[in-house]
């Protein structure tokens, strides 16, 4: 019996160029996360499925997620032109990925999404698996300015939706990462906000808070400050 080949190819239209190229994805069936850490960063028994989320264009160098626009505008293409594609070497990331390989993707994906001026969400997402590919090597001072980055953007994300915000995951990793980045007062003021709004129903994230929140008492407890005084100040 030969063994399933963990990967297969897709067809992608560059939303630059608008030439078709090919890029790996992970089969579904060998997709299944053997643990997860509690800001959603996976490990895989196999190949990980989080190395071929972006797709570069061999052809221009475009690198994104399918969660970016299908098609650049006229003032887009520009910036990228100027900032990136001007500098780009034909090359092709199509076939399998090490953790090397990754890092360079998303490294592409996010001067490409900043040069296109792209979403707050998704240059979060990409800084946020940056800091995931330091965790698995356990190279922390790059996972935590990675980390803080992400943190940054996400508080982004959450400020400019507003009122109408009231995204529980969201809200909930933002507590999760200040909590990862040692700013527990801020840690704790999101994960409340989580478990304490009424208008929340995710029952999932209000769990998750709970459940980092009490950890981050526990950790505070180990480093002799006083949880309770924390959370009277908010
Ligand atoms: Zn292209």
């Amino acid at each position: 019996m030969s063994e399933l080949i963990p990967l297969y190819s897709i067809k992608v239209i560059c939303s630059n160029c608008e030439q078709e190229f090919e890029t790996s994805r992970v089969r579904p069936s060998l997709k299944k996360a053997i643990r997860r850490d509690a800001d959603f960063c996976s490990y895989y028994k196999n190949e990980n499925p989080d190395y071929y989320v972006v797709r570069v264009c061999p052809a221009c160098g475009f690198a994104s997620t399918e969660n970016s626009a299908d098609k650049l505008t006229d003032r887009q293409r520009k910036a990228f032109a100027e900032q990136v594609g001007s500098r780009w070497r034909p090359r092709d990331f199509g076939g399998p990925r090490s953790w090397e390989t990754a890092l360079e993707t998303y490294k592409l994906a996010l001067i490409c999404a900043q040069s296109i001026n792209d979403k707050e969400r998704i240059i979060a997402s990409i800084l946020h698996h940056i800091a995931w590919l330091h965790r698995y090597r356990g190279e922390s001072e790059q996972e935590q300015r990675f980390l803080r980055y992400a943190l940054d953007e996400y508080v982004k994300v959450f400020e400019r939706e507003g009122v109408a915000g009231s995204d529980a995951r969201l809200m909930y990793l933002i507590g999760e990462l200040n909590r990862r980045v040692g700013q527990f007062h801020e840690a704790v003021k999101w994960f409340s906000r989580v478990v304490n709004d009424q208008k929340i129903m995710d029952a999932a994230m209000i769990r998750a808070s709970r459940e980092q929140w009490s950890l981050l008492r526990e950790q505070m407890q180990g480093l002799n400050l006083d949880p309770d005084n924390l959370t009277s100040e908010g």
